[in-house]
């Protein structure tokens, strides 16, 4: 199996890449590993003490669990995996707390944001500081302590680091016929083809965007033919926030490898 980096953001949230010689078995244990088994922070208990705002408690709740946040994955254990037998502790858990009320005066209203919340660690803190939680109208008030735990999308979709998902790779070839269209070049979307020494070629750069080929395919009157690798994939993932790229891989390859052991172990 080879595999080849085809793109990263810069900050490293969203990434591509090529695994050639593998099958679709194994390229999607990864993807199901990537969004059900890598662990990663969210509120998971809320404790109420004030909130007269228009939402229920159980709503507002709900919208906390939802808010992706950093994750640190060498400081926090799985509850069930952890030395305090899922009691909770430091090591597994870890407080927010909010606490914000709007002027008895006025008439604007404040907007609750996720930045308003005050973690107890700095590596564990809402990704986006502005995800609305409610709005405070003149003398309403919020105030609450929320607890976060690690766990994996399994157990609920809060808890998945990423959107995963692969596709063959495309495979895309100009016909005998095609070669001296040309004129394809400005037909079809721009980018997909090139003109090298008179004869139209394949554009290498996009190369690997299947939605594109097949626009191409379907404009270009038999000049090219496209079929789909059996071997060769191209993967992408999409974080959420929580982890890296390249943290989320690891820990999807992680958890994959201690549930073979396990297999084993059991066999
Ligand atoms: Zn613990």
């Amino acid at each position: 199996m080879n595999i080849k980096l085809l793109e990263q953001s810069k900050d490293k949230m969203n990434a591509s890449f090529l695994i050639e010689k593998s099958t679709p078995a194994f390229v999607n244990a990864i993807r199901r590993a990537v969004i059900s088994l890598v662990p990663v922070m969210a509120i998971d208990e809320v404790e109420f003490s004030k909130n007269s705002s228009v939402l229920y408690d159980e709503m507002i709740a709900h919208r906390l669990g939802l808010i992706p946040l950093t994750t640190d994955l060498k400081s926090y254990n799985l509850p069930e995996k952890c030395t305090c037998n899922g009691e909770g502790c430091a090591k597994c858990e870890l407080k927010l707390s909010l606490s914000v009320s709007a002027p008895e005066k006025g008439d604007e209203g404040v907007w609750v944001y996720a930045s308003d919340m005050k973690s107890k660690d700095p590596a564990v803190k809402p990704v986006f500081d502005k995800i609305p939680i409610v709005k405070l109208m003149p003398g309403q008030e919020l105030e609450f302590v929320a607890t976060a735990r690690l766990g994996i999308g399994l157990t609920h979709a809060k808890f998945s680091p990423a959107h995963a998902y692969y596709h063959y790779k495309p495979e895309v070839k100009v016909t005998k016929q095609g070669e001296s269209r040309t004129d394809l070049k400005d037909i079809c979307p721009p980018g997909v083809l090139d003109v090298k020494g008179g004869k139209l070629v394949i554009n290498k750069e996009y190369a690997f965007d299947p939605k594109l080929f097949e626009a191409a395919v379907a404009v270009s009157e038999g000049a090219l033919e496209l079929k789909e690798s059996d071997t060769d994939f191209v993967f992408h993932i999409e974080s959420w926030g929580q982890l890296t790229c390249k943290e989320i891989l690891g820990a999807a390859v992680d958890s994959l490898k201690s549930l073979t052991s396990e297999f084993v172990k059991s066999l």
